[in-house]
């Protein structure tokens, strides 16, 4: 990590009043542009649990410049809805209708929430998103094969459900044709991202996709991929050992907050915390490392204006309408 990582410049949230129809989400503020295009802007937020942990300093920015990396080295698997980035922390893309399923890759058995399928296979459960897994798997083994299970998007801030394939069918969610075309490229798409993970010592244990549908009815890869904050990585040259040890493999993802928070309180339930600032400075320097382990290339902190929602808003000012 630069030594000169300045942790006083964050990007808390992104609200443009001169930006027409504004979203904020848990991480991003999004406009809709009248020319049919959206803005997505990373803010530093941290959410799990449903809720904003805590400001990440460079957080944004790193999550732009990953979802840039990946967005770059798969398009040749998957159109996506990439225009240009007119920030280092912003992605203009094209607005599509998002489908109302999140395409869940794992390759792994691993995870901490409800919805993670080592949760649910240590609490004896083998039927799953409509797969079945094998006895006898251990905590964070490899899967026969990578799996996708998949959940409902919840557009209103709810829980996402778990889902099989013939469910989603039959409700109606999506086409059988739909269905056939986002897990053929999920998967395509998460074998790419395994092996140029691993090409750089990485394990890309599991991710989520979203695709939408653009104007002329075309699916395109849509939000974000393989971040940090979509995706759980581990580090290779520790994972053996954790595996026969029964513990969680070395990570530089989310993991880190999320452990804390769980040895403290029962997220769901309880207040949550606050999070020290040795943690914020910490987990800062994790997302930057983890965009160079990735990327195999140095993080360059955008210095520019004299915040960065200042640089954010003479970036966008080409959009603004009021
Ligand atoms: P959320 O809290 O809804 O997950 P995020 O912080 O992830 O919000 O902000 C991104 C939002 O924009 C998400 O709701 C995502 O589904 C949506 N989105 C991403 N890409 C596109 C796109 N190309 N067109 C329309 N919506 C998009
Ligand atoms: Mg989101």
């Amino acid at each position: 990590m630069p030594a000169e990582l300045d942790l006083s410049r964050r990007l808390p949230e992104a609200r443009i009043p001169e930006l027409p129809n504004p979203y904020f989400g848990k991480v991003r503020d999004c406009y809709d542009l009248p020319d049919g295009s959206r803005l997505l802007i990373s803010s530093d937020r941290i959410s799990a649990f449903d809720q904003i942990l805590a400001v990440i300093p460079w957080k944004g920015q790193v999550l732009t410049q990953l979802a840039r990396y990946w967005f770059d080295h798969t398009a040749d698997i998957a159109a996506n809805h990439v225009i240009d980035y007119p920030d280092a922390n912003v992605v203009r893309g094209k607005r599509v209708t998002i489908l109302p399923v999140e395409i869940v890759v794992r390759g792994y058995l691993a995870g901490s929430t409800s919805t993670s399928i080592l949760t649910q296979y240590k609490a004896g459960k083998r039927q799953m998103y409509g797969h079945q897994l094998p006895d006898g798997l251990r905590d964070n083994q490899a899967l026969p094969q990578a799996i996708i299970t998949p959940t409902t998007k919840a557009f209103d801030g709810g829980h996402d459900e778990p889902l099989t394939a013939a469910e989603i069918i039959d409700s109606g969610l999506l086409t059988q044709t739909q269905w056939d075309e986002v897990s053929a490229k999920s998967l395509a798409l998460f074998a790419r991202g395994q092996k140029m993970a691993a090409e750089r010592g990485l394990i890309l244990v599991d991710t989520k996709y979203e695709f939408g549908v653009d104007d002329a009815g075309q699916i395109l890869l849509a939000d974000e991929i393989h971040t940090p904050d979509s995706s759980r990585y581990w580090i290779a040259s520790g994972y053996e050992a954790a595996l026969n040890a029964g513990t969680r493999p070395p990570s530089f993802d989310k993991d880190v907050i999320r452990s804390w928070v769980v040895a403290r309180c029962d997220p769901y339930t309880d207040k949550i915390p606050e999070i020290p600032p040795e943690m914020i400075e910490k987990t800062a320097c994790i997302y930057v490392e983890a965009f160079e382990a990735i990327t195999g290339k140095a993080f360059v902190p955008d210095l520019g204006g004299t915040s960065p929602l200042d640089r954010v808003r003479a970036h966008l000012a080409p959009y603004f309408t009021g």
